[in-house]
């Protein structure tokens, strides 16, 4: 695919490759789909005659699927589906309930934190590979804990392709480096002893844990037990509602 071809914005043909996140039922036989893209972020569009059985786009246009997509781009912010090729598919995980539950939070995280047409490239890398990671492990005997490990690992890494990064080399308050005890959605970060109004505590093993997550590819996710987890998993929730306004699902079901 030439670059040009997912940058053209003019009305006309759109080729990129793109992953279905959401794919909803429209009309007899219609479907509008919610796609991210690398060069486009998010985009809606409609599939015509796809639920027919003899459609040309057969299943490929279910949710999970990386495809190399070829669009239709009239007046409207719908643009059609004109073709449709598998890049993957991720057929293993489509047999486990709790790695498709774990690809569903995913692309419900990434289609609300990067809502607009917005390009960020690496946000859809890192959707397709945690899909790849997911359809690795499918099947297997993984523990509870490193799905949940694996999911925050994924979401701290949105937060920084969104910007809103937690600060966690110093107190997010007073900039102090030492006695950090406690995480501020609030401050944006870590504070320490001095500033922790308003806070909750925050333990090593959870700065640990988000200190690594951040710095190593999402292949590497870092292990931690269900206490420090459940304090990151706040420390993200924190800061979604205080800087994007933003609630997104728990990171993990509750039956995981
Ligand atoms: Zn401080």
């Amino acid at each position: 695919m030439r670059a040009l071809d997912s940058v053209e914005l003019m009305p006309g043909p759109v080729k990129t490759e793109a992953v279905v996140l959401r794919s909803m039922r429209y009309g007899e036989a219609d479907r509008i789909l919610h796609l991210y893209t690398p060069a486009r972020g998010r985009v809606s569009a409609i599939a015509k005659g796809v639920r027919r059985a003899r459609s040309r786009f057969g299943g490929r246009l279910e949710p999970f699927f990386r495809l190399r997509i070829e669009l239709h781009e009239g007046r409207s912010e719908l643009l059609t589906v004109t073709g449709a090729q598998t890049v993957d598919g991720y057929a293993r995980l489509r047999g486990d309930a709790r790695a498709l539950d774990a690809a569903a939070r995913a692309c419900d995280a990434v289609g609300r934190l990067f809502e607009t047409t917005e390009p960020h490239p690496g946000v859809f890398n890192l959707l397709c590979r945690q899909l790849a990671l997911l359809d690795q492990h499918a099947g297997g005997a993984a523990r509870v804990a490193d799905s949940w490990a694996s999911a925050l690992a994924f979401r701290l890494k949105l937060l920084l392709a969104a910007g809103l990064a937690p600060q966690l080399g110093a107190c997010a308050s007073c900039g102090e480096r030492e006695h950090l005890v406690g995480f501020s959605g609030a401050a944006g970060g870590v504070v320490c002893a001095a500033c922790e109004a308003g806070s909750f505590p925050l333990g090593e093993d959870a700065y640990a844990f988000m200190t690594a997550a951040l710095a190593r590819a999402l292949t590497q996710a870092p292990a931690a037990g269900d206490p420090a987890l459940g304090q990151v998993e706040r420390a993200i929730t924190a800061t979604l509602e205080h800087h994007a306004h933003l609630r997104l699902m728990p990171a993990v079901g509750r039956s995981c």
